[in-house]
């Protein structure tokens, strides 16, 4: 979208309605201009109210994610994080990898309003729309080698399930080895991504999608069970205000990482786990399936599922789980 579309939103963004005149007149532009940007928005997705008489209007209000709103809800922890708000970009994963190649600091963070080509695991693709979610990938150096990693995306499913608890969002639980769901149903993914080597210092981009309130299209894209946020609780949160709570239970469960590594989380992760002594399969990347009961994870991070055989353990690079009951 052109950021003349980006400027038309925020002027509607509130949710009251403008005439197409006021709008270029604010925005020193032909209302032709304007009406072509609205055309733009309505093709991106993006619902619009025309009201003879009274003007436009946005079907959702949006709240804007906001660097001073953000540093008040961040509190102690303002001016810890280093953050970039875009409008639109194809993946702040894939933002923050680069800007980490290039030397970004330690808690460096890209939020994007509009995402579009979001990343999931092996290819796949994360969906949202504009205001419907929160995107955003957060850069985390650690001095030990990727080998000290494994479990690191269960500990960031603990950080989003405290930030859910402080943000009265209750009921999520977490499904090995990277969702966070309610009910079976997919309410945010975790995407690391990282660079650096086995043994030596490396840069973790750790990216987060979640859910606030999908939308029918949306959700007709998705091909598993999802949710959000608003169907949850029958609200919706500040964006700015859970982006805070976010970030700052990210920070703390990430400095517990650094030092104690994932046996410190564990039990914390296993009291939300999704599918505790459930029977569940696993595609395993042959397209072969596993089938068992899980019993939780190790303190690496492996998933242990116990099946005619024993207790197998199982590390997250390529397989995927699913429920069976
Ligand atoms: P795995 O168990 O291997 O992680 P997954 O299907 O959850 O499997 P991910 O790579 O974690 O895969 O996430 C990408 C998948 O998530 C997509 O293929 C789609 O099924 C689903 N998805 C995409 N966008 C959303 C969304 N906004 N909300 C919920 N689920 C989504």
């Amino acid at each position: 979208m052109k950021s003349l579309a980006f400027s038309i939103l925020r002027l509607l963004g509130d949710g009251s309605f403008r005439s197409g005149e006021e709008m270029a007149h604010h925005l020193g532009i032909s209302r032709a201009s304007i009406w072509q940007a609205l055309k733009s928005l309505d093709e991106a997705g993006v619902e619009i109210f025309r009201v003879p008489g009274r003007g436009y209007r946005l079907r959702d209000p949006i709240e804007w994610l906001d660097q001073q709103a953000i540093a008040t809800a961040l509190r102690e922890k303002a001016g810890k994080f280093d953050l970039e708000i875009l409008d639109q970009a194809d993946s702040s994963n894939r933002i923050l990898l680069n800007k980490a190649a290039l030397g970004a600091p330690h808690r460096a963070c890209v939020a994007v309003e509009l995402q579009s080509a979001g990343r999931g695991r092996r290819g796949r693709q994360w969906v949202s729309r504009l205001g419907g979610g929160l995107a955003f990938s957060l850069l985390w150096r650690f001095d030990q080698g990727a080998g000290f990693l494994s479990g690191l995306s269960l500990a960031v499913g603990v950080a989003l399930l405290r930030a859910f608890n402080e943000a009265k969002i209750e009921g999520g639980a977490l499904k090995w080895p990277n969702d966070v769901q309610h009910q079976y149903r997919k309410l945010a993914g975790i995407l690391i991504e990282m660079q650096g080597d086995v043994s030596g210092p490396c840069a973790v981009v750790i990216g987060v999608g979640l859910n606030l309130q999908l939308g029918d299209a949306l959700l007709a894209q998705i091909d598993q069970p999802a949710t959000d946020v608003y169907s949850m609780t029958g609200q919706n949160p500040s964006r700015n205000t859970l982006f805070a709570a976010l970030l700052r239970h990210l920070d703390d469960v990430l400095e517990q990482f650094d030092q104690s590594g994932f046996p410190s989380l564990r039990d914390e992760w296993q009291a939300h786990h999704a599918y505790q002594d459930q029977p569940v399969f696993l595609l395993m990347p042959d397209g072969s399936r596993r089938d068992g009961i899980v019993r939780g994870v190790a303190d690496d991070g492996a998933l242990l599922l116990e099946s005619s055989s024993g207790i197998t353990r199982y590390i997250s690079g390529e397989v995927s789980l699913r429920g069976l009951a």
